[in-house]
Parts: C-alpha cells; structure tokens; sequence
C-alpha cells in the first residue's frame, strides 16, 4: 500500500505523483435484479491489489450493474464484495464511497461549481475537511490530471475531456482504495479520448487498482492486467488480454469480438 509501481521505464522525475492506495477487491455470487429482470446472475471476480480490469461485453450485459452494486448505488439480491477482506453490505455508505471512487460516462459535475470546488465539496462534504486544506489538496489534484490552469472554470467552459479529468481528479482526492469507471470516453469527443485513457493508463501504472468498463478494446488489450467479459448477466470469461483477444474460447467472446474489431 502506497507505493510507486514500476513505471514503464520513466525517468522517475516525469513519474514521482502521490503514491496511490491499492485495495483488493472480491466479488462473491452476486445477483441484482431489477424487479423481476435478473440482470446479474452469480458474478464472481478477483481483483489484487493495484492491478487494472477492464470489464467488456454487449449493451446491456450488466456491466454498469455490477459497477453500481461494487459502491452500492444498488443493493445486490445475494452475494457478497470484499474490499481488502471487509464486507460492503457492511459498511456505511459515506465510508465506501470514500474508499471506491467512480468515475461516469457523464462526468456528473456540479455546473454551478468551478472545477476546483467540484473536486473540493467531495473533499468538504465527505470527508469533513476544512476548507483550506480542502482546496490545496485539489489543486494538487488538478495539477496532476494537467488541469491546473483550469482550476477557476465552470463545466461548460472545459471540453469534455477537461470535464472528464475534473472528475478523475475528484476520485483521486478521496484517496481511494478502488477507483471504478463506467465508459468514461463514450460522451468524448473522438480527439479527447485519448488524452482520457492515457491519463487512465498512468493511473495504473502509479499502482491504483482499477476496474474500467470501456468499449476501448486497444486500451485494455495494453493497459488490463485480466479482463473480464460479462453477457446475460454472467462473466463468460476471465483472464489476460492475450487470451481474451487472441485465444477466445467461448463462441460468445469470439462472436463480440469479431463484431467489436
Ligand atoms: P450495460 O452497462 O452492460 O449496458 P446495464 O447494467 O446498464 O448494462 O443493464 C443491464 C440490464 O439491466 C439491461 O437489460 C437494462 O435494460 C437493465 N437496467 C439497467 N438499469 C435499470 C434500471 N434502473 N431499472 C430497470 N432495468 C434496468
Ligand atoms: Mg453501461
């Protein structure tokens, strides 16, 4: 916990940022559904300790689903996620917010909000910090997502890519153990995606255990430790890149797969 990963052979000087927390995840039999639609059927899933899964699949297969119940913005029907051996089911919902950050396909920034107070308030409102703390670490934040001249706009004067880093820097501010993101370029501008997924590869390489729900199959072939690929509700298959791209066993991985590349 709150060491540098190695960082791709980096002078370490482009590299030295605050050292990440890095918690494990497991995810234990768990089903949701949506009244009467099982929409997660038995997940089970590791995730060690500063490592990335990406999670892919078709629309609609549960992958946001599963998000939702890992910081229990839904209640799961049955099973169990452990974050670093603890329960979720068990823990208040302020203290696992602040422990697994999100990230959203769109951004959900406060518009009436610059984007320093943006990342301040989550600094304020959750974890009680005052106020002139609050702001010296999120300028920090925002200087490391490369915002830092940034600081004193609303939303609606940042592109989407600027709107996106606002809202990594804010996970970041929480110091979080697990950050999960939910198609966090979908909304982006082609051109903006990429600044997004190499500030999200940075991130992993830092040592912050992520779980990134992305149709960007070239960014989780290069940056996924495993991943995983959800259909119906279920994970089909699980396990590195190389296998899920390359050596796909189920006739379902093989047919997104064609339909995806
Ligand atoms: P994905 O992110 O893979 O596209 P979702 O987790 O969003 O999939 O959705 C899984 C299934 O649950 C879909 O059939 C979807 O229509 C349904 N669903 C998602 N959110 C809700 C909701 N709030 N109420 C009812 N059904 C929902
Ligand atoms: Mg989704």
């Amino acid at each position: 916990v709150g060491e540098l990963k190695d960082t791709a052979g980096k002078p370490r000087h482009e590299v030295a940022r605050p050292a990440v927390k890095a918690g494990s995840l497991e995810v234990r039999d768990l089903d949701m559904a949506y009244g009467e639609l099982q929409v997660l059927r038995k997940i089970r899933l590791k995730v060690e300790p500063g490592t990335v899964t990406c999670v892919i699949g078709p629309s609609g297969s549960g992958k946001s689903t599963l998000l939702r119940c890992l910081n229990r913005l839904v209640e799961p029907k049955a099973g169990d996620v452990l974050l670093d051996g603890e329960s979720i089911l068990a823990m208040k919902p302020e203290t696992l917010r602040r422990r697994i950050g999100m990230v959203f396909q769109h951004f959900n920034l406060f518009p009436n909000h610059t984007a320093i107070e943006n990342v301040m308030l989550a600094l304020t409102k959750i974890k009680g910090m005052a106020g002139s703390k609050a702001r010296r670490l999120a300028e920090a934040r925002l200087s490391e997502v490369g915002l830092a001249a940034r600081a004193e706009y609303r939303p609606s004067r940042l592109s989407g890519g600027q709107q996106q880093r606002v809202a990594i820097a804010r996970a970041l501010a929480m110091d979080p153990e697990v950050i999960l993101f939910d198609e966090v370029t979908s909304a982006l501008d082609p051109e903006l995606v990429k600044g997004v997924l190499n500030l999200m590869a940075d991130l992993g390489r830092r040592g912050m255990t992520m779980i990134v729900v992305t149709h960007e199959m070239a960014f989780a072939r290069k940056v996924a430790d495993q991943v995983a690929f959800m259909d119906e509700g279920r994970i089909v298959e699980v396990g590195p890149p190389a296998e899920i791209f390359d050596r796909p066993k189920s006739p379902r991985l093989k047919q997104f797969l064609a339909e995806v590349l």
